[in-house]
Order: C-alpha cells, then sequence, then structure tokens
C-alpha cells in the first residue's frame, strides 16, 4: 500500500497587515521531501503518523511530499500560494499509483484570488488521484469548512482540544481510518452542521471541557468514527466563515446529519459563556498586584498566532506607568531591535526604540535605555511534540523590566520561551504573554495566578464590528437570533 503525505498550512487574518509570502512559509518550517524532522508540527503530525505505521507495517509504503507552514499572518500572495501548491502536486503526480493522501492543513488559508485555498488544494488532489483514492486531512478548528472540502475528500479530523496539544492524536486517528478506508473495512462518509455562530472556544475551560470529553464519549461508543468541532476563524472574511459540527461515520449519512445537528445545538447553546474572565488592563493589572507569587498576564488580542504582529504595546505601557518590576515580557516582535541588539552586543547599554511599529492601533513604540542581557541566535520554544523557532532574540532590561525581542513571529506557547533566554519564569512576579489560550497549559502549573487581558487591539475580535464582504449567511452574534 502506498501512501502520499505532506502539509501546507498558514491561517490567514485577512483583516491584517502582516502580508504573507513563500519566505514567511521558509522562514517559520519548510521541509522538502526526506528532510522533514522527527520531531512533528502542528500541521505536519501526519506526516510523522505516517512513518509510525509504516514502521509496525512493511508492506505500508509512505511517499513524503513537501511540509510547509507559515506562522498566522495577513493575506497569502497568489503567487507564492500556487507555488507551493503545485510543488506538492507535481511530487503527488509522480508518486501515483497511491491508494490515500494525507495532508496536514490547517483549514484557514486564504490567498489572492483564492478564499478556500484548502478546498482548491483538496480538488486538485482529488483531481490527479480519481475518486477511488482516499483523500484525507488534518484540520485546525480554527478553520472555515466548504463544501468544495467535503466534496473533494473522504476524512476530515480537527484537533479537538484547543490548546491543540491532541495533533499527534488526531494525525495518527486520519492514517489509522484511512488504512481501514483504503482495505474497504469502513466507508466512511461525512455529514456536517452549520452552528450559525462565531465565538472563541478554548476546550480547557468550561463549558467547552465537558462538550469534548462528552464528543470522545460518543467516539469510543461508536456512534460515530470522528467527530470535529470546526470553531471558525472571525478573522477571516469569506463566505464559509463560523462554527461547524463535522461527524464522520461508516457509511450512515442520516445518523451522521442527525449527530451533528443535536450536538451543533448544543454548541449553539454555549454561544457567548465559553471564554473565561477578560478583563481590562487596568483592572488586569489591579488584580496582578494583590497576589502574592507568579501571575501570568495574557495579551490574548496580540497574538500573533491569529494572525496579528506581536509587537502591541499596551499593556507594557502600563506596567511602565506603574513602575512594577520583577516583570519578564516574552515576547515583542522586532526584528529591526533584535538586530541592534546583536550588533551592541551583550553587556552593552543602548538606547533602543522597540515595539508598536506595525501599524496604529496597537501601542507606540517604546523608548529606553537598556541592557541587552542574554542574545540568542536561533532560539525555540516548546509546544507539546513540536518545536517552535523564535528567530534570533534579545533579551533586554530596563527599570526592573525584561523584555524578549524576537525576530521570527510566534506566541507564546510554552514557558520555555523565557528559559531560552536565561530566564527562571516561576521567579518572576509578573509574565507577560502573547497568546488568546494556548499558553495556558504550559504556564497554568506556575503561575499563582492566570489573568486574561483584553487590550481591545489589534485583532478583529468583535464579529458585530468587522466588516465581512464576503459573510452572506446569519451568523451570532452579527444576527442575533440567526435560526429564526
Ligand atoms: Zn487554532
Amino acid at each position: 500500500m502506498r501512501i502520499f503525505t505532506a502539509s501546507l498550512a498558514t491561517e490567514t487574518n485577512t483583516f491584517s497587515p502582516m502580508y504573507t509570502d513563500v519566505h514567511s512559509f521558509y522562514q517559520s518550517f519548510y521541509a522538502p521531501p526526506g528532510q522533514h524532522p522527527a520531531t512533528p508540527t502542528l500541521c505536519s503530525a501526519p506526516l510523522i503518523a505516517c512513518r509510525e505505521f509504516a514502521a509496525m507495517d512493511a508492506s505500508l509504503q509512505v511517499i513524503e511530499g513537501s511540509c510547509a507552514w507559515a506562522e498566522p499572518g495577513g493575506l497569502l500572495n497568489r503567487h507564492s500560494y500556487e507555488l507551493l501548491r503545485d510543488e506538492i502536486l507535481q511530487q503527488l503526480q509522480q508518486a501515483m499509483p497511491v491508494q490515500a493522501v494525507l495532508l496536514g492543513l490547517h483549514g484557514a488559508m486564504v490567498a489572492q484570488g483564492y478564499d478556500d485555498c484548502e478546498g482548491d488544494l483538496l480538488s486538485r488532489v482529488r483531481a490527479i488521484t480519481g475518486p477511488e483514492v482516499i483523500i484525507g486531512a488534518t484540520l485546525d478548528p480554527h478553520s472555515h469548512l466548504t463544501p468544495q472540502r467535503l466534496a473533494a475528500s473522504d476524512l476530515l479530523i480537527a484537533f479537538k482540544e484547543f490548546p491543540h496539544l491532541d495533533f499527534m492524536q488526531r494525525a495518527r486517528e486520519l492514517v489509522q481510518l484511512a488504512l481501514l478506508a483504503v482495505r474497504g473495512e469502513i466507508k466512511p462518509v461525512m455529514s456536517s452542521f452549520d452552528c450559525r455562530m462565531i465565538d472563541v472556544l478554548p476546550t480547557s475551560h468550561e463549558p467547552m471541557k465537558s462538550f469534548i470529553s462528552k464528543i470522545r464519549e460518543l467516539e469510543q461508543q461508536g456512534a460515530a468514527l470522528s467527530i470535529s468541532v470546526i470553531h471558525g476563524f472571525m478573522a477571516g472574511d469569506v463566505s464559509d466563515m463560523g462554527t461547524k459540527l463535522l461527524v464522520i461515520t461508516d457509511n450512515k449519512p442520516a445518523e451522521g446529519e442527525a449527530l451533528a445537528q443535536a450536538l451543533g445545538m448544543e454548541l449553539f447553546s454555549f454561544r457567548g459563556k465559553t471564554l473565561p474572565q477578560f478583563n481590562d488592563i487596568n483592572t488586569a493589572l489591579d488584580l496582578a498586584q494583590q497576589v502574592a507569587g507568579t501571575v501570568v498576564l495574557a495579551d490574548v488580542w496580540d497574538n500573533p498566532g491569529g494572525g496579528v504582529a506581536g509587537d502591541g504595546t499596551l499593556i507594557l505601557h502600563s506596567i511602565i506607568a506603574r513602575k512594577l518590576t520583577g516583570v519578564a515580557v516574552g515576547t515583542i516582535w522586532d526584528p529591526m531591535a533584535v538586530k541592534l541588539c546583536f550588533a551592541a552586543g551583550e553587556g552593552a547599554v543602548i538606547a533602543l526604540r522597540f515595539g508598536g511599529k506595525s501599524g496604529a492601533t496597537a501601542g507606540a513604540p517604546i523608548d529606553k535605555t537598556a541592557t541587552v542581557r542574554c542574545l540568542a541566535a536561533g532560539a525555540v520554544q516548546q509546544f507539546a511534540d513540536s518545536s517552535v523557532p523564535m528567530g534570533d532574540c534579545a533579551l533586554i532590561e530596563f527599570d526592573g523590566i525584561e523584555v524578549i525581542l524576537n525576530s521570527n513571529r510566534c506566541q507564546s506557547f510554552d514557558p520555555s520561551l523565557f528559559r531560552a533566554l536565561g530566564i527562571a519564569p516561576q521567579q518572576r512576579k509578573l509574565l507577560l504573554v502573547k497568546s488568546t489560550n494556548h499558553f495556558y497549559q504550559g504556564f497554568a502549573p506556575l503561575a499563582a495566578k492566570v489573568i486574561y487581558v483584553d487590550a481591545g487591539a489589534p485583532y478583529p475580535s468583535d464579529p458585530t464590528r468587522n466588516k465581512y464582504t464576503k459573510l452572506r449567511r446569519p451568523l451570532w452574534p452579527i444576527t442575533p437570533r440567526p435560526f429564526d
């Protein structure tokens, strides 16, 4: 049996000025055939899962295609998308005949002229393979589920957890179900339900935590081969944006549709109730100052994982104004400032302008006389089984505040980002990170308190105010009663 696997993924915030091109992929993650490291990345996990299955089964031959991931950003350059897409399609053409094509996708990639990149890619894969080959993919739940994707593929499986710590498990499920389908032991049929809502749905908190447990139990009881919650991605202005339920049954479409609808309406009843308490900056800092022990402040809307720059300074300006000390910030994206720190060298005291350069809404740049405490070329942080490149990083210090400046945009996943620059995070009073919820599992164990801060910018976090031009369906909260 021959399986082709590859990965092409990014998450496109169509409102973001951080335009994406092929170099964004080369900088974040790019592995041509045979060069994928032994550790998975969020979206290339199917390749690693294929290797695992092949290691246990000599009759299974895996043909590896290219894997590419770009940090979430703005609209993808058309030529860059076509270049990366066609690279994979050519590899597939050369690999034929295969019995399955398993891709690691994100599902919210938008390029100039392509509102549904994944639908386009899957359709072109189908055109090469013909109708008999099993086509499957893993998806990030922050994706758009389009009819074109459903029509072109047999198996779509989204990560269940947000934080997405289960990406390897979902990739193994994909391979396992694909092998069963190729052998004719199952006939997967996908059924979906449009929940007509868009919200942020962390599964580390209730009610989503219990909802995901319930879905796992349903799978274990055999109610379906796979159940995915597509959370949707509100920063993507495309017609299929929104929350959806996806059920894969063993050729029981009516049962699948009924289950998708029942679960979908249950999820709809959670709308507006899924987020932990978000605080404005002053409330958050008041709360933080009352806590003994390490406080983790999450700047939820300056999260590069949502496609924004990650160079916002709104919260740090308030921290400076309050003269707080024992503060470590991880991270602020500023490749220009990093270059200057590297040129000055460790120990140098320099006048530095950093942060706040990418847009008008996320705070002004900060000017300080700072000491360059640590320089790390090609620093990485961990996220579950994967290593996330932060690029060259500089740790600067001023007024009892340490700031890690990074040159690869990336969200704050894990305390290892502080250790990479020589900071013991549990020894600081206040850790400021940029992440909506992926930070939670890693940081909660060392925090006396986790405080979510809504600084109001720059992520388009309020769907009722976002200027959608392509959305035609009624969708809560834009339409208060979308099912009427
Ligand atoms: Zn996601």
